[in-house]
């Protein structure tokens, strides 16, 4: 039987729309909407100036903090702007402008022996190249691949456990190679981790395909999972694969465990490789709204306008448009904000899948949000405690464990927003 974590639930999936898609290469833009911070840590100072002529994949900004990930830009053009605008979360956030070059000149990569690199000269490249969990945490990698304990297994997720989205599947599929190359680097920067490969049973042909390849590769394997939702939030997988549980305020490295995104690990071999920075991702451009759905491989900046406009925009009857998944993603205002690296889609969605009102009601203490929260957690409290403004209350009943899965939220009779009041009191 495919192993699985306790609590979570089945929820529709809505993949069939896109996961058959191979990925295809979006039409540059004619402009870049660069965030300088698209990480967890410190922000980045910017390393351009407004009128300066930039070369594809030239660094755009940088800290000197230990958590921090700089930012390049995957097109040459010239700064035309630098300052605050709409990011993906609804925050303004600074960001570098650039008029993009209609000719490109392709930044130039050259292949390294990577066996022949220290695991400090790995950990540096990764660094350089800005890489940072693709899954949407957005976590330095760097700082993840140095934990201060000896780790046992490093765990690849595969889950895709948010409904519609398919870009880690296409990944999968079509990139395998260079995934696991990736992964025996980081294996080795872990002092010989045995690599997990956790892949929802919902991707059978991505199962299959890695199984295969990883017949002769020691120290590898692929673990199936049970399809339920959120079994790719990173304690949940370490539970479902190993069996060990990572306590409440904990980092996976206190089980001696490291987790990383599939995608992440095939940027990994990018940068290690051919010194390659992150500038481009695939994205799932889905829902019963977009007119011609796909898995496009996008340059991180490229508006969301754009995306829509050249995939034929969007149907007359859509009501929201999301950056990310339905479950963990933000509903969007504008079709302004710029994708990037831990955007993984884009939903297009009509009334039928949207929560027409936006008022909520009392709670009516059901238990079913804590039934089914994955971190055994009582958010109707901390729901309520947030929505008081007690957020000493709020954190006392473990507002800062929440990973802000929506399954509460989902589940809620009175469609009381309760990751609203996670957030809030987290920002308190
Ligand atoms: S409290 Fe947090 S972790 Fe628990 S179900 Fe709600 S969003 Fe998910
Ligand atoms: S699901 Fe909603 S109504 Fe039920 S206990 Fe939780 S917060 Fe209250």
């Amino acid at each position: 039987m495919a192993k699985t974590f306790e609590r979570g639930m089945d929820i529709p999936h809505y993949k069939e729309q896109t996961e058959h898609l191979p990925v295809q290469e979006l039409p540059q833009p004619t402009e870049l909407i660069i965030p300088l911070k698209q990480h967890i840590g410190a922000p980045n100072r910017r390393l351009v100036s407004v009128g300066e002529r930039v070369k594809a994949g030239q660094k755009i900004g940088d800290s000197d903090a230990a958590i921090s990930a700089p930012v390049h830009t995957g097109l040459s053009g010239t700064v035309r702007e630098i300052g605050s605008r709409i990011t993906m979360t609804g925050q303004l956030e600074d960001c570098v402008v650039i008029d993009v070059d209609p000719e490109q000149e392709p930044a130039s990569y050259t292949a390294d022996d990577v066996s022949q690199l220290s695991t400090e000269e790995i950990r540096r490249r990764i660094r350089e190249a800005g890489i940072v969990g693709m899954g949407g945490a957005g976590f330095p990698t760097h700082v993840k691949v140095n934990p201060p304990t000896t780790i046992d297994y490093l765990i690849l997720n595969g889950c895709e456990c948010e409904p519609f989205l398919t870009c880690d599947h296409r990944l999968m599929l079509e990139e395998a190679e260079e995934m696991i190359a990736g992964a025996r680097i980081l294996s080795k920067v872990l002092g010989g981790a045995k690599v997990i490969f956790g892949i929802e049973e919902n991707k059978m042909d991505a199962i299959e395909v890695i199984k295969k390849k990883l017949a002769k590769e020691p120290g590898m394997e692929v673990v199936p999972l049970k399809v339920k939702y959120p079994q790719g939030a990173e304690k949940q997988l370490i539970y479902a694969a190993t069996g060990r549980v990572v306590p409440l305020g904990k980092l996976p490295a206190e089980v001696n465990v490291v987790v990383q995104n599939v995608a992440t690990v095939k940027a990994v071999w990018d940068a290690v490789k051919y010194r390659r920075p992150l500038t481009e991702r695939i994205v799932t451009l889905t829902g019963p709204g977009a007119v011609q759905p796909g898995n496009y491989r996008v340059v991180i900046g490229t508006p969301l306008s754009h995306l829509l406009n050249c995939t034929g925009g969007i149907r007359s009857d859509v009501v929201r448009i999301v950056m990310g998944g339905p479950m963990t993603g933000f509903a969007q205002t504008t079709l302004d904000a710029p994708l990037v690296k831990g955007c993984g889609g884009v939903l297009a969605l009509t009334s039928d899948l949207v929560r027409s009102s936006p008022e909520y009601l009392a709670c009516v203490r059901c238990g079913k949000c804590v039934d089914h929260c994955p971190m055994g957690l009582y958010p109707n409290y901390i729901g309520m405690y947030g929505e008081l403004g007690r957020y000493n209350l709020a954190k006392e009943w473990g507002a800062l464990d929440c990973f802000e899965c929506g399954i509460c939220a989902y589940v809620c009779p009175s469609h009381r927003p309760i990751v609203d009041f996670v957030r809030h009191v987290k920002r308190a």
